[in-house]
């Protein structure tokens, strides 16, 4: 299998972009529910498809493409793979690219042929969510948003600051009272309002008041029962697939640390359009890996939408919920939900440190469930397996 992959782009660096930086990729042509397979014209519903929140049971909904491009070519302008994203043009702080690095001694630890590392800690403010933040604050500028507003304590506070400084936007995040300090000072840095709760749920009804009363812009969910994040951010999340695929890399397993599962799905939809789109020929098995059981439960039969909380220090993949995205993604790609707990996590920190890769504490967790999964069968011997590390470690407490 050969791919059309164009290197040496020129980098895109508008910092202060007017609102004619905003660019919409001509395919995208409507979302799409991922439950009931509902239409829906080009919008925001940040609380998922009507159709389904009516019947008590909410669900995301997802980007549709009028046509997907034949090969696997990087924009030459733009976002490097805008044509697969809902902007082609926006609000860049150089997010994306981020290196696959082969972990020979990590595969012979585990008993495992090949294991590739996507360091997404690479990324402008040292996580995965630059790739959400890029896509969504875009959208914001696009419907000319006066003020963006999220929920969150940790790397999608930060990186939502970052880019909504550079798109001229205010930015006003729920937090919670104790958020650690290295998280809170990037805050002020960069110029986002602060708005602190005890409660992880009020901070979700402040978001929820803003949206409704305010006409703020929502990043973040704040429905109870629980959806992934508003559909033009998690779309930013495909990225992620396509450049492994682009390098080459098409591994039989990806790990990935989740809490509502946005990542996960974005490397979900673009892995399942690749596959329809006849560039990779067979689905890599996505595994969940969270703190202590959540997704494990549901997919052991209890209700999705019970409480299910627990204890962490795995900070960015804490919470009770589990959403719907995560749940069919690791069901449609023949993976599941792995726990790994603290001392698990920071013993995978410590070994991917012996590599020379500093990440967070539930990116060292990805290596604990490798372990795992190669113990139980799941992945064998022969097997290539992906570690979507999402974080560099230097906010863990
Ligand atoms: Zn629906």
């Amino acid at each position: 299998m050969t791919f059309d992959v164009s290197f040496g782009v020129e980098p895109f660096c508008t910092l202060s972009p007017t609102a004619s930086g905003v660019q919409q990729n001509a395919r995208l042509a409507g979302l799409r529910c991922i439950c009931c397979g509902a239409h829906y014209p080009v919008q925001d519903i940040p609380a998922g498809c009507p159709a389904c929140a009516a019947q008590g049971t909410p669900a995301s909904v997802e980007a549709v493409y009028s046509a997907l491009p034949g090969t696997l070519a990087q924009s030459s302008s733009g976002y490097t793979w805008g044509e697969w994203l809902p902007y082609t043009h926006g609000v860049s702080l150089g997010e994306g690219n981020t290196p696959c690095l082969g972990l020979p001694r990590l595969a012979q630890l585990l008993g495992i042929r090949q294991i590739t590392a996507k360091h997404e800690g690479m990324n402008p403010t040292g996580s995965h969510k630059d790739r959400m933040s890029a896509q969504a604050v875009t959208r914001a500028m696009a419907v000319d948003a006066h003020k963006v507003v999220l929920a969150s304590s940790g790397n999608a506070a930060v990186s939502a600051a970052a880019y909504c400084a550079a798109a001229g936007l205010p930015c006003e995040i729920a937090t919670y009272r104790d958020m650690p300090e290295p998280f809170a000072r990037a805050l002020d840095r960069l110029g986002a309002r602060r708005v602190a709760f005890d409660q992880g749920l009020d901070r979700w009804a402040h978001v929820q008041r803003q949206v409704l009363e305010e006409g703020a812009f929502a990043l973040t969910n704040f429905s109870m029962p629980a959806v992934g994040s508003p559909a033009f951010g998690v779309e930013g999340y495909r990225a992620v697939a396509l450049e492994c695929v682009a390098e080459g890399c098409v591994p039989d397993h990806v790990i990935v640390p989740t809490a509502r599962g946005d990542l996960l799905w974005g490397v979900y939809s673009a892995l399942r359009d690749l596959l329809a789109a006849g560039l990779i020929d067979r689905m890599p098995r996505l595994w969940a890996v969270e703190p202590f059981a959540r997704l494990s439960q549901v997919l052991a039969g209890a209700p999705a939408q019970a409480d299910f909380s627990g204890s962490t220090v795995q900070f960015s993949i804490a919470g009770s919920t589990v959403t719907l995205q995560q749940q069919i993604a690791v069901q449609r790609s023949g993976g599941g939900a792995v726990v790994v707990g603290d001392a698990d996590a920071a013993r995978g920190v410590a070994q991917l440190g012996a590599q020379g890769l500093w990440v967070e504490l539930c990116a060292g967790a990805c290596v604990g469930a490798a372990a795992q999964l190669r113990q139980l069968g799941h992945i064998a011997p022969k097997d290539h397996v992906l570690l979507l590390l999402t974080a560099k470690g230097d906010r863990d407490a």
